[in-house]
């Protein structure tokens, strides 16, 4: 059973909005503090070319962490799987996203995985191109592409507000410059980090990149095979283990499904072979996940039997 209808998801949104004002809208990234913490919406996307919604789904969102997914695969694909897990492990850390511990305590200062912050900044370290302009401009179009839009761009409002504030990914690229881990200066670093957290688009563009990795990488709509089939499932395996930071264990017994969150409250969610989902809700929980974003996805999966377990 799948949901299929707007009135049947709108019912939906509107239990789930109840729980927002338990959260909180995150502001460590000044220009996000903007956003209505009563804000939720979802779009799922079906590989049939259906496509189901409720809320505002015209609104744009940084992608913040979900980019992280995305640089995965690209770098995947890029440098083979050897290259990139010898500097960026596969374990859960148990750890907030931007914790710097276990960076000290896990020699050779090789972050645990590439969800974190300090393991996503290595995978983006290595993202090719001979300029800062040139690797975010190969991200975007690969997240174009996946998304099917040419337009998506990033927001210079928001990269320019983390740009400003992100003394602890600084922190966390200068330990792992000292320890070689990655070798580029850490203002460029920092500079296309923020830019990629801030490519922005909207629920709909979302679920469908969801759908891709829901689909190991398949293109349903134009039956092209856009990420190998293996790393798709390699990203899709991190979002389980890691993917709504150190609530992930909690999220896969309660809902059971492959996600990853962000700080500026979207959901991307990918249910293996079914479709894909696109959530935002600003309003965050203590763990920094969507509190509306994971009530909605909760109801979904009790009504739907989505965990995949
Ligand atoms: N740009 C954010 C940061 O690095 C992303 C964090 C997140 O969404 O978890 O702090």
């Amino acid at each position: 059973m799948e949901c299929r209808s707007n009135k049947e998801l709108k019912k939906f949104v509107r239990e789930a909005k109840k729980c927002a004002k338990y959260g909180k809208v995150a502001d460590y990234i000044p220009a996000l503090g903007k956003a209505n913490p009563n804000d939720l919406s979802i779009a799922i996307r079906y590989p049939d070319g259906k496509c189901v919604s409720a809320g505002d789904i015209d609104r744009k969102i940084t992608l913040q962490s979900i980019s992280k997914v995305i640089s995965l695969a690209l770098v995947l694909m890029d440098r083979g799987t050897d290259e990139v897990f010898r500097k960026v492990g596969m374990e859960p850390t148990g750890d907030p996203f931007n914790s710097i511990a276990k960076l000290e305590t896990m020699a050779p200062a090789k972050p645990l995985n590439p969800m974190i912050n300090a393991g996503a900044l290595v995978v983006t370290h290595m993202i090719e191109g001979s300029n800062v302009e040139a690797r975010l401009q190969r991200l975007l179009s690969f997240i174009r592409k996946l998304a099917n839009n040419p337009e998506i761009t990033m927001n210079s409002q928001v990269a320019n507000s983390e740009f400003e504030s992100a003394q602890l990914n600084r922190a966390l690229c200068y330990f792992l410059k000292q320890h070689k881990v990655i070798d580029e200066d850490v203002e460029q670093l920092i500079d296309l980090y923020t830019k990629q957290c801030a490519i922005e688009m909207n629920c709909l563009e979302l679920a469908r990149v969801g759908m891709i990795f829901a689909m190991n990488g398949i293109d349903p709509d134009s039956g092209e095979q856009i990420i190998p089939e293996q790393l798709a499932r390699i990203c899709k395996t991190f979002m389980v283990t890691c993917g709504m930071y150190n609530a992930s264990g909690e999220f896969a017994i309660k809902i059971g499904i492959p996600a990853k969150s962000g700080v500026s409250g979207g959901i991307m969610g990918a249910v293996p072979q079914k479709f894909g989902i696109g959530i935002f809700g600003p309003a965050l929980d203590e763990k920094g996940n969507s509190i509306a974003g994971i009530k909605l996805l909760e109801l979904l999966s009790e009504t739907y039997q989505l965990t995949m377990f």
